[in-house]
């Protein structure tokens, strides 16, 4: 329908269509899925085809133990090989490189196969086959670091996050639990901001993580990096659960960690803790108090009630969790935050979680590497080393490390240089591909410079009715101009290949009550891909709304006047040729742009009249039924037949 008019509003509804470039890339994309689609039918074909095969061979040669020690699916790590290939699959490399050469390539064990081809290959053995990206020296360091033989686990304390609504007292209650210890114990009176605490006393330990809120938690979470045992849920008594509050529930949730509410403000005249209790139990956290399981404790920051209650749940928990670590392996932790000084050089906040940490290693972490100078506890003082669930300010790296960037200890200095160079160029690759990324936010600005007429969005709700209604509101809101198009919509998770799509066609992802899965996450933020999380109908349809006013804004709306016919031509020397027209359609009007249309095709999109004229008078505009002689601007080729649209451009309040 693009270059067309609009049939409904007829002469005077067409507007300005997208750009062809853009509707030229959405076909492409649209093919690229046709296709990808293709391509999955086909494989399952093959693999239908192929376990046929081997189950008639299985029956007639009787090779039952031959088959059934091929695995139906099988993973290897890019660059894969033949050899590779063979041994994931358990198909010889002789088979292998039987059917390469079939198909006219000449391989031997050696041959480093593209991951289509190695798919394919797989497929034509019975086996679907899922090739990993190559992993990076760090993720070979995980791997490592996974794999050690942890013999002295011993108990740890949890690692705690307070999340909540703001104002309920998240600050507050870290600060009375520091302070009230600090001031029992500590000489100095005061603690170091290091990004964690470790609470110790009367044999109870909890690490309390300092930075309250979510943005640091979910940021951290979706680094990888699940540095936290225990969220407590920080509501205010007289306040309840606010959308902040439910926020936190569902990162919790989300990251899989058990919640202990802390009923806060419970000093206030106006607290109403049973209100609280109902609110709770609707957001699926029923307190035990009413027969549920989540523990709920009474606290004051003001007056210090119940806060020494809590601590002590904490470490119960932290028993019930059965958190383990083994202080005796290479030292692993996380960055909380870290800073450049420029006295002092880089000062990395981070939490140890395993192993002992000790002046002089060496440490990889991202982007950086460097030798352990020197290590601050928490309490400010200069320590040697530092064992599990032990928050320290850490001195000697070279660059300054992300919040979630892990650090692991190795033994060689050089081979920590080489790693982290080789973290800062991926990471530079990724820094490109986000830059490209399509967000709500930054739509504006692309379709400004004309890239784009639709907003792509793949939808992910709780059940199949938010989905109807979804596509529904959403539908109501594409105009000519713009428009929302659904890529997939779906119940459940925001996954991984929810991602993949969104990278695939540019698309924002927007989720209503479900979780993001972690990895899904992950991808994301290497991708630059944007995941936006609604609970309300009206926030996501408002959210939507605006990307989409976003793109009409530069927008100017066209306007067709009318449409004359060529009767006959005349050429006058020195001035051109003269169309003598019938108006068939509308009015023609002296300053309007000419559009030239021949047998159906637009031959001239902008043309201006040099003269309109009624009989031998200039006139203004000419009217349907009534013929007049046009003269066009520094164009005479016209033939009889011709038509000649007069259009204009109008502006128009850009909502939708
Ligand atoms: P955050 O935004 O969740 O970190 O909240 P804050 O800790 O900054 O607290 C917000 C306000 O509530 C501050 O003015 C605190 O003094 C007050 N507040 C915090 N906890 C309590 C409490 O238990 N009782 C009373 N009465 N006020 C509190």
């Amino acid at each position: 329908p693009e270059g067309e008019t609009d049939d409904k509003s007829g002469k005077g509804g067409k507007r300005r269509t997208r750009s062809p470039r853009r509707s030229a890339r959405s076909e492409a994309i649209e093919r690229v899925r046709e296709w990808r689609d293709q391509d999955l039918l086909e494989r399952k074909e093959r693999l239908a085809q192929a376990t046929g095969r081997l189950r008639t061979r299985r029956s007639d040669e009787g090779h039952q133990q031959f088959v059934a020690s091929r695995p139906t699916q099988a993973e290897v790590e890019e660059p894969v090989m033949v050899k590779e290939l063979s041994a994931a699959i358990a198909v010889k490399s002789t088979e292998i490189i039987r059917k390469l050469m079939a198909s006219g390539v000449m391989a031997t064990m050696n041959q480093r196969l593209e991951p289509e081809a190695a798919i394919s290959l797989a497929a034509e053995f019975g086996v679907e086959l899922t090739v990993h990206k190559e992993k990076s020296p760090q993720d070979r360091l995980a791997d490592q670091f996974r794999k050690i033989d942890r013999k002295s686990l011993q108990s740890r304390p949890p690692v705690v996050t307070f999340l909540g609504h703001v104002d309920h007292g998240k600050t507050s209650l870290l600060d009375r639990i520091r302070h009230a210890h600090v001031t029992e114990g500590e000489a100095g009176g005061i603690t170091q901001h290091i990004g964690a605490y470790r609470y110790h006393e009367g044999g109870r330990d909890v690490v309390f993580l300092d930075t309250p809120g979510h943005e640091a938690f979910t940021q951290l979470r979706s680094r990888g990096a699940n540095m936290t045992d225990v969220v407590v849920l920080v509501v205010a008594a007289d306040d309840g659960v606010m959308p902040q509050t439910v926020e936190a529930i569902n990162h919790a949730k989300a990251a899989g960690v058990p919640i202990v509410v802390a009923l806060n403000k419970i000093d206030r005249p106006n607290a109403n803790p049973d209100r609280v209790y109902g609110q709770l139990a609707e957001q699926g956290l029923s307190p035990r108090e009413w027969g549920g399981s989540t523990e709920v404790v009474r606290t004051s920051a003001t007056t210090g009630e119940g806060v020494d209650s809590l601590v002590e749940l904490l470490s119960l928990e932290a028993e019930l969790l059965e958190l383990k670590a083994d202080p005796t392996i290479p030292a692993t932790g996380t960055i909380i935050e870290a800073e450049r000084d420029p006295a002092r050089g880089v000062t990395a906040r981070a939490l140890v979680q395993e192993g002992t940490l000790k002046v002089g290693d060496v440490l990889v972490c991202g982007p950086s590497f460097g030798r352990v100078r020197s290590l601050t506890s928490d309490k400010g003082a200069d320590v040697r080393q530092a064992g599990p669930a032990t928050p320290v300010a850490i001195a000697g790296l070279d660059e300054v490390p992300d919040p979630g960037d892990k650090f692991y200890v190795i033994s060689d200095l050089s081979e920590a240089k080489d790693m982290a160079e080789k973290f800062q160029a991926t990471r530079r690759e990724k820094e490109l591909f986000r830059r490209q990324a399509v967000t709500l936010e930054n739509l504006f600005s692309r379709i400004s410079a004309g890239e784009t007429r639709e907003l792509p969005l793949i939808v992910k709700a709780d059940v199949q009715g938010s989905i109807e209604v979804l596509i529904e509101q959403l539908g109501k809101l594409s105009t000519e101009e713009v428009k929302v198009r659904i890529l997939h919509a779906a119940v459940g998770a925001v996954v991984e290949s929810d991602v993949l799509l969104a990278t695939a066609s540019d698309a924002v992802i927007v989720g209503f009550h479900v979780a993001v899965d972690d990895q899904a996450q992950r991808l994301a933020n290497e991708r630059g891909v944007q995941i936006r999380q609604f609970r309300i109908i009206y926030e996501l349809t408002d959210s939507v709304r605006k990307a989409l006013e976003g793109m009409l804004s530069p927008e100017i709306r066209e306007k067709v006047m009318g449409t004359a016919e060529v009767r006959e031509t005349f050429k006058v020397s020195r001035i051109g040729t003269i169309a003598g027209c019938l108006v068939i359609d509308g009015v023609i009007q002296r300053s309007n742009k000419i559009r030239l249309i021949r047998e159906g095709i637009v031959v001239q999109e902008e043309l201006s009249m040099e003269s309109l004229r009624r009989f031998k008078d200039d006139a203004r505009e000419v009217r349907a039924g009534l013929e007049c002689g046009i003269k066009l601007a520094g164009y005479d080729d016209l033939k009889l037949g011709d038509r000649l649209q007069a259009w204009t451009t109008e502006e128009v309040a850009r909502t939708l």
